[in-house]
């Protein structure tokens, strides 16, 4: 990432030195109204996938449009965000994103005129795309499918399947259903992304006696890494294997890059009530079902409540139903190993189940995503289980249980993008 922004630095100087481009580049000392600034310019990418980051700290006006490309003037397909009442951080002027790997070609910024930046980005080929904003800090997030539509897999031929075609709902709302037919064999080992919640300055919630979530779930995280790694059926990854800070839009992006098949983001709940108690295991949606949840999605979002409504729509745009459905179907076999695991070293464990809510870490996940609230730190006794070490390997064990059985059961037969 480090070397990708310096690269793209470089060669945004260089474009915004070149002609004929669309930007009507003002004086460096031209400053723009306010004190808005686009302060960076993030990317990760591969060959179909990209997200790019725009930060500007502050909430913006801001629009989002495409253009074709024009061959004649040697133009690519475009993408480009208009920032209204807005400079230019001048580093970023100096750090542009070249990437030419099939999908992107370039992310460059400039000033469109005296108070808009646009940020462009051009494209090896046409694409889909969405374009988001998240709160604290303001980001405006762009998402950027190479392959666009997922194909369809063609009809099955055996008459065990076609017995029930009916079963099928149409291929555009939810292409994925046929991944639930166990004929396909995958083709490369089952990638999971283990993601510790928190980290570095954000300790995530602190029990009563000072112990920090960010700690326990790096910890179970190595676990799971350690116990998943054993058999050579998975390639395990981990978001952060330190104690590091990590942007929640860059945990999904690390995961979408890396083709995971899987995504399970790692957290310990928290609530002003001391006596609240339980392992929950959510999957992500426009809502919540109460109060607790949407307290909980908040914290976890590090925003407070009432910024939740601008996401609301993306998450129904960005969610086809049948990866919802595997997710759901990964998130109930995560919770009830897990319980059980823990319950033979602490019988009386409580489950307080499958639940969903709208958790920004799982906002464009392209795989099956699920988050795990592992027990209260803010209940003495979860929090005194927290540190024990053989809590976290029934913790870890079950999360591992989980996935095997839904990696064997040709859930991810068409998962591999
Ligand atoms: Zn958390």
């Amino acid at each position: 990432m480090t070397l990708l922004r310096r690269h793209l630095g470089v060669i945004l100087a260089c474009i915004l030195c070149a002609a004929g481009l669309p930007f009507a580049a003002p004086p460096a000392a031209d400053a723009a109204p306010g004190d808005l600034r686009v302060s960076d310019i993030r990317a990760w990418t591969n060959e179909i996938y990209t997200r790019v980051a725009i930060d500007t700290g502050e909430e913006v006006s801001w629009q989002a449009n495409t253009l074709r490309a024009d061959p004649a003037r040697g133009l690519p397909p475009r993408i480009f965000i208009d920032i209204r009442g807005a400079g230019i951080q001048d580093e970023i002027l100096r750090k542009p994103v070249e990437v030419r790997n099939g999908l992107l070609r370039q992310v460059r910024v400039g000033r469109f005129d005296r108070g808009t930046v646009r940020v462009v980005i051009d494209l090896e080929r046409e694409s889909t795309y969405r374009v988001f904003a998240l709160p604290g800090p303001f980001r405006i997030i762009v998402d950027i499918d190479g392959e666009g539509e997922i194909p369809v897999p063609p009809p099955p031929a055996d008459s065990a399947v076609s017995a029930a075609p009916a079963a099928i709902p149409p291929p555009v709302e939810s292409p994925r259903v046929a991944a639930l037919q166990p004929a396909t064999i995958r083709k490369h080992p089952v990638r999971v992304m283990i993601d510790p919640g928190h980290g570095g300055k954000d300790p995530g919630a602190i029990g009563p006696t000072g112990l920090k979530e960010k700690d326990v779930v790096l910890e179970i995280g190595r676990k799971i890494r350690e116990k998943l790694s054993r058999s050579g059926e998975f390639d395990v990854r981990m978001t952060r294997d330190e104690d590091v800070f990590i942007p929640l839009e860059e945990r999904t992006a690390m995961a979408n890059k890396g083709r995971a098949d899987i995504f399970v983001s790692l957290h310990i709940n928290a609530s002003r009530n001391q006596r609240a108690e339980g392992f929950s295991t959510y999957v992500l949606s426009r809502g919540a079902s109460n109060r607790e949840d949407l307290e909980l999605a908040a914290r976890e979002n590090g925003v407070p409540i009432r910024k939740f409504q601008g996401v609301k729509f993306i998450i129904d745009d960005m969610f086809t139903g049948a990866r919802k459905n595997e997710s759901l179907r990964l998130a109930k076999t995560v919770n009830d190993a897990v319980v059980r695991h823990v319950s033979t070293r602490y019988p009386g464990v409580h489950t307080l189940g499958l639940k969903q809510a709208p958790f920004y870490v799982l906002v464009g996940a392209r795989m099956t995503a699920v988050l795990v609230e592992a027990s209260f730190i803010s209940n003495a006794r979860e929090e005194s289980r927290l540190r024990d070490p053989s809590c976290l390997d029934g913790i870890a064990d079950g999360v591992v249980e989980a996935i095997r059985y839904y990696g064997q059961n040709g859930i991810l037969a068409y998962s591999d993008y």
